[in-house]
């Protein structure tokens, strides 16, 4: 296709000192240019300021409001869905190689300013430099990828011949897609989202989460400057009262691209189900919720890399991910074993400030600390607590800091179990054997991913067929999917396995015109 062949965009390593420094300077710069500051909602490709705003605080000491956000009105949300429809008529005839063009400009563009976007998003919801970091290159690497799939799903598909008939099978996009995101990954998933309607020939309204609109905001206006023609993304920050259920049940939107809670999720998906008055169309749901990841641990395997790929997928960031490792289910004779390795590692991490690159941080806010909190107390009746269990000491700050924390002997019928905590709690539970730990696997409504560790090929094959989720990960961590490689999405409750960087990601936003002709 004329790229060069496609690579995964490198981490930074901070544990070098000049990088580290960078790093720390990126901070400072942000801290300077950003701090204070209220930024515009984009609707029609202007940028709209004034009237009541928002305050976005630093969870990692919530005392500190770091910038402000339009609270957009129902007009605006009006106006904004006008503007999409509008950009949509030249914007579904837009050349393939104009978009694809766009976006290897913007991973250009944002190759120079990675260390800005993770303190943006560092400031906004608690990620440290890595996992910031770890986030931003895979906004490249979307960049990059859905370049190359805007051209692929631009030639169509072919198909059986047939005499005295000229038969073409080609793609076409099919409107405006609301999307709507979460603050745990606010560059990577609405950008993913938003990269998948835009590449097809939609238009977009976005509505980011309210924890954290810049690091969305920054991407929108990247995009612009890369050439994206302004009106075709609508950029809407606001209360749900406002660009919630009127978002999703306006007659105008042709589908909702969401990812966040199962809750909101089945939510959505029952209010899309109705044909508003003016409506030409059945809504499309793309709907990506939660997880209740498991860690599956058989008797021959390498305990000390089971153990550090639990720690990493169960605390990085946390434990705020739906890709996260909540439980782990280790086999009988090595489950002793296995949990005095985590406990031991997990026991190292020091909590701080994300800013000063602390391996744990806070959640998001207090009301999630409480949240967390509340399962903690109710597990100490229920398993046996072996690391952790309060609110962590933060000094000075104020946030929602939760110590790393660890229940042993858990029962598959407790919320511990069974319910997404979304914060550093894991679970342990004792299988019979491997089989029985596969069965406790999926014993769950969840299916998003899955560690599996062994070294016998007879297991790893019934896992690779048993385990019922998206994304099953042997001999490694569940978490942290790579755009293009890793297509990721769940089974069950876990959502519409959608399978975002993966190669049928786009025919989500298409639809397909078959074109019969005699000559
Ligand atoms: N894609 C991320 C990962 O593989 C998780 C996304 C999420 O938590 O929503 O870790």
């Amino acid at each position: 296709e004329g790229f060069l062949p496609f690579e995964h965009e490198p981490y930074f390593n901070f544990g070098q000192e000049d990088v580290a420094q960078r790093q720390r300077e990126a901070y400072r710069r942000v801290r300077e240019g950003y701090l204070g500051r209220t930024f515009p909602l984009y609707i029609g490709g202007k940028p709209v300021e004034g009237g009541e705003t928002f305050e976005v605080r630093n969870p990692a000491d919530t005392r500190e409001v770091v910038w402000h956000f339009p609270k957009a009105t129902a007009e605006q949300l009006e106006e904004a869905i006008r503007c999409a429809k509008v950009a949509f008529e030249e914007w579904r005839f837009s050349d393939p190689m104009q978009r694809a063009t766009i976006f290897k400009r913007a991973a250009e563009l944002l190759r120079t300013r990675r260390m800005e976007f993770n303190a943006v998003m560092g400031l906004e919801n608690g990620k440290n430099w890595a996992e910031a970091d770890g986030e931003i290159a895979e906004c490249v690497d979307h960049f990059e990828v859905f370049a190359r799939e805007t051209l692929k799903w631009a030639q169509g598909k072919p198909v059986y011949p047939m005499q005295g008939e000229h038969v073409t099978m080609v793609y076409e996009p099919i409107g405006v897609v609301a999307v709507i995101s979460p603050w745990n990954f606010p560059a990577a998933i609405p950008l993913g989202m938003a990269l998948g309607a835009i590449a097809a020939g939609n238009t977009v309204v976005w509505k980011p989460a309210s924890e954290t609109p810049l690091s969305s905001l920054l991407l929108v206006e990247l995009l612009f400057e890369a050439g994206l023609p302004r009106n075709v993304i609508q950029f809407l920050t606001g209360t749900d009262e406002v660009l919630g259920d009127p978002l999703v049940d306006h007659k105008d939107i042709r589908m909702i691209a969401f990812t966040g809670s199962k809750e909101i999720g089945c939510r959505i998906m029952e209010r899309a189900a109705k044909v508003q008055p003016g409506q030409k169309w059945l809504k499309r749901v793309m709907a990506e919720m939660g997880g209740k990841d498991p860690t599956v641990v058989c008797a021959d395997a390498d305990l000390d890399a089971a153990a550090q790929g639990i720690v990493q997928a169960a605390f990085g960031y946390a434990g705020q991910k739906c890709s996260a490792c909540s439980r782990v289910i280790a086999e009988e004779s090595v489950y002793d074993e296995l949990l005095d390795k985590v406990v031991s590692l997990a026991r190292d991490l020091k909590v701080g400030s994300p800013e000063e690159n602390a391996p744990l941080g806070p959640v998001i806010h207090e009301g999630s600390a409480n949240r967390i909190m509340g399962y903690i107390e109710k597990g100490r009746g229920t398993a046996r607590l072996v690391l952790g269990g309060e609110r962590a000491d933060s000094g000075e700050r104020e946030g929602g800091y939760v110590q790393p924390t660890i229940f042993a002997d858990v029962d598959p019928k407790d919320p511990l179990f069974q319910e997404e905590i979304f914060g550093p709690v894991l679970s342990f539970t004792r299988a019979r054997d491997w089989r029985h730990a596969i069965d406790l696997a999926n014993d769950s409504e969840y299916g998003l991913t899955a560690a599996f560790y062994s070294r016998d090929p007879g297991k790893i094959g019934e896992a690779r067929r048993l385990i019922h989720v998206g994304n099953l990960y042997v001999n490694r961590k569940c978490t942290g999917a790579l755009s293009g490689t890793h297509a990721f999405g769940g089974y069950g409750m876990s959502g519409t396995n959608a399978k975002v960087g993966g190669p049928d990601y786009l025919f989500w936003f298409l639809q397909t015109k078959t074109v019969a002709q005699k000559y």
